[in-house]
């Protein structure tokens, strides 16, 4: 595994198991498996109503809590919400600490959502804070108004969407991009992908790997999610190759900037 280090100085795997769309029932088994296969960073999120199934695998896992990093993200609005939020997801997770926590969306009070997630990083409760599906003004935004600069922001990206401007601009102000998405939810045909299967015929890989791949060589952290495991161990398998500069270039070349829902973030 390899890791990228946060502006708060920990080390998040550039590897992660995504469970949106997860149903509650079957995620202690998806991400049991997924653990079971290596994956030590899960991203849930308030909103997918699965953090309590990620808390049971966790446990069920038998591995020490540290050995793992957790992402979760609030989907409350405002100061008292979300502190009642946090403690939730702690409950949850049956931890007494996430190693991140983020702004799941913009809402009418994100600023007073960062505050709670501010002070409950100073607490010590959330290792680091960041924003999710934010647009450089209002990055600019929370860093005028606090003095904790967001660690992560978790947006869209994948190859028809490479983010480009955005990445720049985080890389500028020292904060991981992480990508949400990374195969596009497998819109547009992707994984038939003609250049792509090509790419991963010269290595032995399959479009999901030098997908993957891919992002991870951009220094952007990916989260994929598969509900079977066979695909999970596919994903997980991308660190015993390292696609060439041409490749990375013909790669950078299928960029469209286009989102899946049209949004600019
Ligand atoms: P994704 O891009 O990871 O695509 C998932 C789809 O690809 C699934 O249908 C899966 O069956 C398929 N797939 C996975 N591995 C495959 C493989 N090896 N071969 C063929 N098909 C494969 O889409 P996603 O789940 O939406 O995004 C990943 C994670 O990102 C989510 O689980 C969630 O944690 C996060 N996310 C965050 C936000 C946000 O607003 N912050 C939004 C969407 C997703």
């Amino acid at each position: 595994m390899d890791y990228v280090t946060l502006n708060t100085g920990a080390k998040m795997p550039i590897l992660g198991f995504g469970v949106y769309q997860i149903p509650p029932e079957e995620t202690e088994r998806a991400v049991g498996d997924a653990i079971a296969l290596g994956y030590r960073h899960i991203d849930t999120a308030q909103y997918y109503r699965n953090e309590a199934g990620v808390g049971h695998a966790l446990k069920a896992s038998g591995l020490p809590r540290e050995e793992f990093f957790i992402t979760t993200k609030v989907g409350t609005s405002g100061y008292r919400d979300t502190k009642h939020q946090i403690e939730r997801a702690l409950r949850h997770l049956q931890t007494d600490y996430i190693d991140l926590m983020l702004v799941h969306w913009v809402m009418s009070d994100y600023h007073g959502t960062y505050q709670a997630l501010e002070e409950a990083h100073r607490e010590g409760k959330l290792r680091a804070i960041g924003l999710s599906n934010f647009n450089q003004r209002q990055i600019q935004g929370i860093m005028a108004q606090f003095a904790t600069v967001p660690a992560v922001l978790q947006n869209e990206m994948h190859i028809f969407h490479q983010q480009n401007a955005m990445r720049e601009f985080t890389k500028e102000k020292g904060i991981q991009f992480e990508s949400w998405a990374p195969f596009g939810e497998g819109a547009h045909d992707i994984f038939n992908h003609p250049v792509i299967a090509q790419i991963g015929t010269k290595y032995g890989k399959t479009v999901a790997q030098v997908i993957l791949r891919f992002i991870i060589q951009e220094g952007v952290v990916a989260i994929p999610k598969s509900i079977r495991k066979e695909r999970m161990a596919e994903n997980f398998a991308i660190f015993d190759f390292e696609l060439s500069p041409a490749d990375m270039a013909a790669l950078r070349h299928l960029n469209e900037d286009r989102g899946l829902f049209g949004w600019n973030n």
